[in-house]
Order: C-alpha cells, then structure tokens, then sequence
C-alpha cells in the first residue's frame, strides 16, 4: 500500500520533529526548508519537562540533547545599583525530575536543530534545503506546492511549521497586521563570567524597566537576553553589525550585578529582534493544509 505523502514545510523545530512523528506512524513525510541549510542562527532554549516529554516519544532522543540543566532559579533586583536576592528555587534535575518527569535542558538552539535535523535523516527523511513555499493549490485529495525556485510538488497534505512570517499561514487566511509592543529583545552567548562559574542558575535580573534572563548551555557558555523598551525593531534573529554590538557590550547595562554585565560586555553574536503581537486564529486548519508551531500560535516571549 503506497503511504499517505505529507509535505512539512519549515525545518526549524516544529517540522523535524513532526515529521519523525508522522514517519512512525506510517507516514511519507519529506521537509522543505527556504534555507540553504542547518545555520547558526539564534540563541537558546530553556526546554522544558512539558516539550522534553513530548520529545522522548521519539526513541533514545532526549538524551542525546547538549545542554545544561540549572540547579537553581534565583530572582534578583539591580534597581539603581543596588542588588538584592528576591527569590531563589530549586529546580534540579532530581526535584524536577521527581515532581514534573522531566529535568530542564538549556540548549543552543542551532545544536538542537541540528539534532532534530539528523534525528529526522536518520529516520529515512529527506529535507530539501533552499526551497521556500509561495503557492498551495488544493484540490480535493491533494495539495500542490509551489517554491521561490520554480519547483512544484503534490502531497495529500501539506503542515505549515514555517515560523512567524509563515507563508503557509498568509496562504490560508490573508496577510495579517503584527502589532509592535513596544519591547525590543536582545541578547548573545557568552563565557561564563566569574560570578556564576561553578553555579548552574538560571537568573533573572530586574533592574530600571529592564528585565534580563540567562542561563547556561554549556560547560563554558552562559546565553542571556534582555527585554527592554526601545525603538521598533524588526521580528528576526539576525546578528547585529559589529559596531552596534561593540555599543551594546560597552553600553550602561554592561555595570549590571550578578555577573549581568560581565556577560553583556563579553556578549558573542548578538542579536536584536523586536516583540509582536499577532490576532489569534480560530481555525489552525483549511482543508488539507495545517499550521504547527509559531506558524499557528506565535507567542511573544
Ligand atoms: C533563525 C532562527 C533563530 C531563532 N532563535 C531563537 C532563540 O534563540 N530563542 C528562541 O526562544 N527562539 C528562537 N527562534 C524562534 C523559535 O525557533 C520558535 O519560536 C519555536 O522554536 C517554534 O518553532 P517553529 O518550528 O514553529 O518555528 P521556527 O523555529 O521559526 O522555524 C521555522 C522554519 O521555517 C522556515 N521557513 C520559513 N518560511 C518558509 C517557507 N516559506 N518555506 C520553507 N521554509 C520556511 C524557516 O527558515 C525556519 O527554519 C528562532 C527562529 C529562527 C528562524
């Protein structure tokens, strides 16, 4: 019996791991992605043991992740210079462990895409790079795709895992207006700074309208963004120019306590992107075509 073709579009996170998913339930999935392949965009992710129990459906997965969990939250004011300890919980890999299933993994997220990427090769997926998705035509057992290339390919479905500025999603339901909230992320990855090595604490630091979140991601490599109001920016995750991250790493927030500054002032690839808001569908669907992930339910953070 020939099995049900589904075409994935998107290869970030949302898409890999639903194409295994689709592959072991019998499914012919084939993953299209718009770039030219794995890259080195982006920061982290503080996984957590909600998406880990999802991703230890798939065999032998979970602990194959890189990563660090942290031992400890700890919540810490530096208002007008002065620094204070506000909270501080337990969440070690035993208690979460013991309490939720699952420990909390923080990761860089192109070493974990690229883990979802050989995760998906290896169960006999083929991910087409360079190909991003225009057109979707349905017709009433199929839907045809057409990519930027010229390319077209027909499935009996199509998932829409294209993040933000999902195509999949404008295709089926119009061009939609993003709201700029007024709040700018930035952030970058960074040695551990002396204050938090030999910790593994993932630290929250509020300080004059400002509000940074770091934690580790590797034995060395402390990740860290910062959530502050500033002018609109676009919603990517492109690194910033040279000379407007030599401004942010020597700027006032490189004084901040706790080991803040010293991350900011040794900040690697920093990347600037602003925070919209977008109206929330009723439908995740139409017809044949489905939207996954932040093509269907985009969140700001
Ligand atoms: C380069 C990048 C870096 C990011 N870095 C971070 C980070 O550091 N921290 C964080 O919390 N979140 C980050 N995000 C967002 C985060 O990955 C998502 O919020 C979340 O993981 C949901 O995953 P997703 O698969 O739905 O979307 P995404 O991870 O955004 O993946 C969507 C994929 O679809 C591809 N795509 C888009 N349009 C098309 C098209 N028309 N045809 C084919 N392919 C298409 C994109 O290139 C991308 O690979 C980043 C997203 C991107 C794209």
């Amino acid at each position: 019996m020939t099995k049900t073709r589904v075409i994935v579009v998107g290869a970030g996170i949302a898409g890999p791991v639903l194409a295994v998913f689709l592959k072991t339930r019998g499914y012919n999935p084939i993953i299209y992605e718009r770039l030219p392949g794995p890259g080195e965009g982006g920061l982290s992710f503080m996984l957590q043991p909600n998406g880990l129990r999802v991703l230890s459906l798939i065999p032998e997965f979970v602990e194959q992740i890189q990563g660090k969990s942290p031992d400890k939250i700890m919540h810490c004011s530096s208002l007008d210079g002065k620094e204070d300890i506000l909270a501080d919980f337990d969440v070690s890999p035993h208690s979460m462990r013991e309490n939720f299933g699952f420990p909390m993994i923080g990761v860089r997220r192109s070493e974990f895409q690229k883990l979802l990427i050989d995760t998906a090769e290896k169960h006999g997926i083929e991910v087409k790079w360079g190909h991003q998705a225009i057109g979707f035509d349905q017709s009433e057992d199929a839907v045809e795709v057409t990519f930027a290339n010229g390319v077209k390919d027909t499935a009996s479905f199509v998932v829409g895992c294209d993040g933000l500025h999902s195509n999949t999603r404008t295709a089926l339901f119009g061009k939609e207006k993003a709201d700029f909230t007024g709040l700018t992320q930035f952030g970058g990855l960074s040695p551990t700074p002396p204050a938090l090595r030999g910790k593994l604490v993932l630290l929250n630091n509020y300080a004059n309208g400002r509000h940074m979140v770091t934690y580790p991601v590797a034995d060395d490599k402390y990740s860290w963004a910062i959530t502050t109001r500033e002018a609109e920016v676009k919603e990517d995750w492109k690194t910033q120019s040279v000379e407007q991250q030599d401004k942010i790493r020597g700027g006032p927030l490189s004084a901040w306590g706790f080991g803040a500054g010293d991350l900011i002032k040794t900040g690697e690839r920093i990347v600037k992107y602003g925070l919209y808001d977008r109206p929330e569908l009723k439908s995740w669907f139409k017809g044949r075509v489905v939207l996954l992930g932040d093509a269907a339910h985009p969140t700001s953070p």
